[in-house]
């Protein structure tokens, strides 16, 4: 365990041990024995070494997968006993929660009130689709009068490649890799290649908990090469990716010449709106955490915030009291709100844009980053104020701690500017008057969107964004039957029905 006791217990940054690929239930170098630095963004020193997976590892790992699944017992297990071994998963992953918590923000620089909260997430994301599997992964039948029954029955698909992005790792990753198991697919994971730790960490649950070699592999490294050579390969059978738009397109792009099915998670730049009858503490509440939680490197993120004009004065005063308040520091400290960014060259991008909306003509408002922690990608909480819509940073995705804040008139007006953007992730509407509500949501083209809540989400719900923000859902039943699994379809004659007597 990663902590140090000195009076009051302090979790410390330090040097960790090296990360190796999984293949066939094994830990091991990769096959060109290439490695990569992984970077702490808090302290910009090297956490540990990665073995960096090319197409050899990327060959290796699928053969294993497609092994496991073609002889292997897990596919053809009964399913009681299937999920025996994800709820395993879901309890061992329970007892490590700080030591996954602790790799997690010393790799990502996400708080670690918030990297504990996220790993007990991913532990009930596995509980909850032994449960699913269980409960609703079940076919349809459909009888044709006394001469057929037509019936489904939902299969898996084989070996599955997952990509994940570093933003949020761990329950990004086992919120595809539980699924995938449930349904009795075999897998290939890539996570991310800033934020590997804690996918080795799933890798050791998962092998503590038995699952026989082969069912999951991790191969680490980049995407061009690991990734790209995950999505070309002839024998996995579907990609689920989670990620930025534009390599969302390449990997479709790639996966066509093999014909895979695809699931695409992209980026947002999703709208909050704020009418002038609704409860503006709790808006504000909402507004400051859904863009400074997770180090603002949010999918769903508030990143534009429209508010009417006639409470713009008073909630912008509040929104800059918010922004000197919050609490910007070591991400190991429980008390920390706002921890450093994932990489020198992500930090850059943000910093970049903060340039272009004083270059645009925002009024630039933001927090003050301690002098202390200065050798940390730190991008203070920022407010670009009087942005317009049309704007570039209210048309690209920053991905970091900076809130356009948009002033709008009418129900119209916002609806339009709201939708007049490439995204369509997620989307706000905070007002009392219920039918107007709904009106919003609906016109709001996203796809979730919250009225009076910030994001909080049932397990059960379909994920995913429209427009350029994906193609597909996750999540729930949406999850089981759209993607980790195909229907195949059985016709039983019941009768002697007729048959055409051709030649006879
Ligand atoms: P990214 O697209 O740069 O990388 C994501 C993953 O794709 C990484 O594992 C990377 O190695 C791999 N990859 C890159 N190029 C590839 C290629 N050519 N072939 C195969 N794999 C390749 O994204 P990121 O910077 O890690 O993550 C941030 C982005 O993720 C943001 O845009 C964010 O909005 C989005 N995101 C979306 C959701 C969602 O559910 N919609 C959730 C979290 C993050």
């Amino acid at each position: 365990m990663q902590v140090q006791t000195s009076g009051e217990q302090k979790l410390i940054h330090k040097r960790v041990d090296d990360v190796k690929l999984y293949i066939n239930g094994q830990f091991t170098d990769a096959a060109e024995g290439a490695a990569f630095e992984n970077i702490n963004p808090f302290t910009n020193e090297v956490n540990n070494l990665v073995a960096e997976g090319r197409a050899e590892d990327i060959n290796q790992a699928v053969a294993a997968a497609r092994k496991a699944f073609e002889e292997g017992p897990w596919g053809r297990m009964k399913v009681a006993e299937r999920m025996k071994y994800i709820n395993r998963i879901a309890d061992l992953i329970d007892e490590e929660i700080e030591e996954i918590a602790y790799l997690e923000s010393l790799d990502t620089g996400l708080p670690i009130s918030q990297t504990r909260k996220m790993t007990s997430r991913a532990a009930e994301n596995f509980r909850f689709y032994a449960r699913m599997v269980q409960t609703v992964l079940h076919g349809e039948s459909y009888p044709m009068d006394d001469e057929f029954i037509n019936y489904t029955v939902y299969n898996p698909l084989g070996p599955i490649g997952l990509i994940t992005p570093w933003n949020a790792p761990f329950m990004l990753e086992t919120w595809k890799v539980a699924p995938a198991l449930a349904t009795g697919n075999t897998v290939i994971l890539k996570p991310a290649e800033l934020s590997p730790l804690t996918a080795n960490k799933l890798a050791e649950v998962i092998h503590k908990a038995g699952l026989p070699e082969g069912v999951f592999n991790i191969v680490h490294g980049f995407g061009e090469t690991a990734g790209g050579a995950l999505v070309a390969h002839p024998d996995v059978k579907a990609i689920s990716f989670t990620g930025e738009t534009t390599t969302g397109s390449i990997i479709i792009k790639n996966s066509a010449d093999t014909l895979k099915k695809t699931s695409m998670e992209l980026g947002g730049k999703s709208p909050l709106i704020v009418f002038e009858d609704a409860d503006l503490d709790r808006a504000l509440d909402a507004a400051v955490w859904g863009i400074f939680s997770f180090n603002g490197e949010r999918c769903t993120s508030n990143s534009r915030v429209f508010l009417h004009k006639n409470i713009k004065d008073e909630f912008v005063e509040k929104l800059k009291q918010r922004v000197q308040n919050l609490k910007i520091g070591d991400p190991m400290d429980t008390k920390t709100q706002l921890g450093p960014l994932i990489g020198k060259e992500h930090f850059n991008k943000v910093k970049s844009y903060i340039e272009i909306a004083k270059e645009e003509g925002c009024e630039v408002v933001q927090g003050i980053v301690p002098e202390e922690v200065k050798a940390g990608n730190f991008v203070p909480p920022t407010l670009l104020l009087n942005a317009k819509n049309d704007m570039r940073v209210c048309q690209e995705e920053i991905f970091g701690p900076v809130m356009a804040v948009i002033e709008f008139e009418t129900e119209e007006e916002v609806i339009e500017a709201a939708n007049n953007v490439r995204y369509g992730l997620a989307g706000f509407v905070w007002t009392n008057d219920m039918k107007r509500g709904h009106r919003v949501a609906q016109a709001v083209e996203a796809g979730m969107v919250w009225i009076n809540a910030q994001n909080v989400r049932d397990l059960r719900i379909p994920f995913g964004g429209t427009k350029a923000s994906g193609i597909g859902r996750e999540g729930g039943h949406y999850a089981l039957f759209e993607f980790y699994t195909e229907p195949k379809v059985i016709h039983v004659a019941i009768g002697d029905h007729h048959i055409p007597q051709f030649g006879k």
